[in-house]
């Protein structure tokens, strides 16, 4: 009754709270130690919830996340909570996820004093190390969340997952809100730390032209579905899935000598609780069949490690 009183008819919340909607389907993929992997779709397409399902951020009805070895979904809470500090997240906007009043050194030191990874008298030099490393001045260590840029909440944000010397980070389109110059700036600091330490990184992304900076190996996503999945020179160079082609088609070639034939998709994405049947791209896809109606096309290898869902390839 009190639901009631302030949501209306709280049975409705409920049932749609309780209704499984199936985000992501029959989805597969391996990273290896160091690489990173690019995850793209459109919204709706499923790879936020890839990223948080990895990390135990959601819940999953089937299916298995490993871990070097471990079934994570299956491990006891607090062996989950020991392995958490190799295992990070960055945020699209850090900034909420920080606390308002508390500085950003202290807010950067926060989880390496709750894991118990450090004392208290190292910590500022831990996180010293770790505002240079994302480049930030020291000076930003008693300054509060609303003193800095976009840019600079980004660094935060990657500078506090770094902090706990992570194997494995899965960064959710963490350049998407940026201006397009800082946006390179942030790809350039991933890129040092790709370099200068030994992370293996699920970098989530709207943009094929920000993972092909970053990834070696891409996985396209369509309403939850993996639509192709290769080496960034086989996406590139030779995309199959129609899907991949149209979304490559509207990214920009530095050479303007080189054109490239623009694919404009019909419609929107339809509804992720509700997909086509068949092949789920049909409803927009320039080359749909009869059989793409109804048939599911069956992920594919097409060349050595390049896989497509599609009847036509
Ligand atoms: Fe297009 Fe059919 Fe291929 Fe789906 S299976 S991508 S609808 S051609
Ligand atoms: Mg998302």
């Amino acid at each position: 009754n009190q639901l009631k009183k302030y949501f209306g008819d709280s049975s409705s919340i409920f049932k749609r709270n309780k209704t499984v909607v199936k985000a992501v389907d029959g989805v597969s993929f391996k990273i290896g130690k160091g690489e990173t992997f690019g995850l793209v779709g459109e919204s709706g397409s499923g790879k936020s919830t890839i990223g948080r399902s990895i990390l135990r951020l959601h819940s999953i009805t089937s299916g298995e996340v490993k871990y070097n070895g471990y079934s994570l979904h299956h491990l006891p809470k607090q062996e989950m909570r020991n392995l958490r500090p190799k295992l990070q997240f960055i945020f699209q906007d850090p900034f909420s996820s920080l606390n308002p009043r508390l500085r950003i050194g202290d807010a950067i030191g926060e989880a390496l004093l709750d894991h118990g990874l450090c004392s208290k008298t190292e910590v500022k030099s831990k996180v010293l190390e770790v505002l240079e490393i994302c480049g930030l001045a020291s000076y930003h260590y008693d300054r509060f969340p609303h003193e800095f840029s976009g840019g600079q909440r980004q660094r935060i944000g990657i500078a506090r997952a770094i902090i706990l010397e992570p194997d494995f980070i899965v960064a959710d389109e963490p350049v998407s809100a940026l201006d397009v110059s800082i946006q390179a700036q942030i790809i350039n600091l991933f890129k040092e730390l790709q370099k200068e330490k030994d992370i293996t990184f699920l970098f989530i992304s709207h943009d094929l032209s920000v993972v092909e900076h970053l990834c070696s190996k891409i996985g396209v996503l369509y309403l939850g579905s993996m639509m192709e999945l290769a080496s960034r020179d086989q996406l590139y160079g030779n995309p199959l899935h129609p899907y991949t082609k149209a979304l490559l088609s509207a990214v920009p070639i530095p050479d303007p000598t080189l054109k490239r034939e623009r694919i404009i998709l019909k419609g929107d994405i339809p509804n992720p609780a509700n997909p086509p049947k068949g092949c789920k791209f049909h409803t927009r896809c320039p080359l749909a069949q009869d059989i793409c109606r109804v048939e599911v096309p069956e992920f594919r290898e097409i060349e050595d490690q390049h896989y497509v869902a599609c009847h036509l390839v």
